[in-house]
């Protein structure tokens, strides 16, 4: 099976489960992990943060920032297609008590005047924003990137308000080396920001978020109460690690392959694409008629696999576990589901 599914159906590699195994652990909780306080600190500085936190889903990552920056009955602005909104299980509302004042952007993306435009101060009759949230790069938006200058201009905007910036890192290594900018200059002027090893980077499990001393303190509050606190996670940490220093500089492959994938499949008939619009390792398309459900049983009877996000609309996703030739043979098994197809009609 060709996985286009996620990027999270990476399989850790012989030489990272290698790393693993030669970890020194200890008791996260007690902040006695060695692997885990030296990757903590590892990203605390990439971000060009105080400090950090290990935790064991992105999803926490995203849903401990706002519990800990915000308070119940607050506004946080994010884009419409935004993670927050759509895969975390309502917990900006279940366990912060937010309302989410969303944007309908430009692929993920959105403007200082939009973001100003749905911002309030809070009175006695209306709440406040407290927080503005962006996604670097963008998922559901397509894998696009954010300009440096325009997350700086949101980072200010939010503090001119009195309010914070969060920094949703899923994929910032993609745009670290898309766009190659540090990432601490992404992170720059957000209070809260993150990255998830276990996407691209090819990790099993593992996120850290980093921000100032206070906000990690905080932040360990509710990892520990809402369960999030470990024991000897120093062998996920080790992946982590390993994962920093071998699968960075790869990511450029995933969007190479991502690319070919596209120009490959907007040379067949009935699939709506724009090559041009894959910037990262996320390739999205349409069918220009028929069922995406039906299409992508009938992709994977063929050996590959991709994912149905709207009734005519579908990912593929790049990643270490995909080489150049897995695209060929895709593209390949697209072409003969797309004349099969047109055959039985
Ligand atoms: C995957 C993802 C998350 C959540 O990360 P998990 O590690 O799967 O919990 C959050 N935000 C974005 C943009 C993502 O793509």
């Amino acid at each position: 099976m060709i996985d286009l599914f996620s990027d999270t159906k990476t399989r850790p590699t012989a030489q990272m489960r290698a790393a693993m195994m030669e970890a020194e652990v200890g008791d996260e909780q007690m902040g006695e992990d060695p692997s885990v306080n030296a990757l903590c600190e590892r990203v605390a500085d990439m971000l060009g943060k105080e400090s950090a936190v290990f935790l064991p889903s992105g999803c926490m990552a995203n849903e401990l920032a706002i519990k800990v920056l915000c308070r119940p009955g607050d506004d946080v602005v994010c884009e419409r297609s935004s993670h927050i909104v759509h895969y975390e299980a309502g917990a900006p509302a279940a366990l912060s008590g937010v309302t989410l004042m969303t944007i309908d952007g430009d692929r993920g993306r959105y403007s200082v005047e939009q973001a100003r435009a749905v911002m309030r101060k809070a009175s006695f009759a209306s709440p406040g924003t407290r927080m503005i949230c962006c996604e670097q790069t963008t998922n559901i938006g397509g894998g696009a990137l954010w300009e440096l200058d325009d997350l700086r201009a949101l980072t200010e905007l939010a503090h001119a308000h009195a309010a914070f910036a969060h920094l949703d890192g899923a994929r910032l290594m993609n745009a670290v080396v898309a766009q190659d900018v540090a990432p601490s200059e992404f992170a720059y002027g957000f209070d809260s920001a993150w990255i998830d090893f276990s996407k691209g980077l090819g990790a099993p499990v593992g996120s850290v978020l980093a921000g100032s001393r206070d906000f990690i303190d905080e932040a360990w509050f509710y990892k520990k109460q809402w369960g999030g606190a470990m024991r000897q996670a120093g062998i996920l940490a080790a992946a982590c690690s390993f994962a920093l220093d071998h699968h960075v500089d790869r990511l450029a492959d995933d969007h190479a392959n991502a690319r070919r994938l596209a120009e490959g499949l907007a040379e067949l008939p009935g699939l709506l694409i724009d090559p041009s619009l894959v910037d990262t390792n996320l390739v999205f398309f349409e069918l220009a008629e028929g069922d995406a459900n039906a299409f992508a049983a009938a992709l994977q009877s063929h050996g590959v696999r991709v994912s149905v996000v709207g009734p005519r609309r579908l990912r593929a996703v790049t990643h270490l576990d995909i080489s150049v030739d897995d695209i060929d043979a895709a593209v390949a098994a697209f072409e003969q589901v797309i004349f099969s197809t047109s055959d039985s009609e």
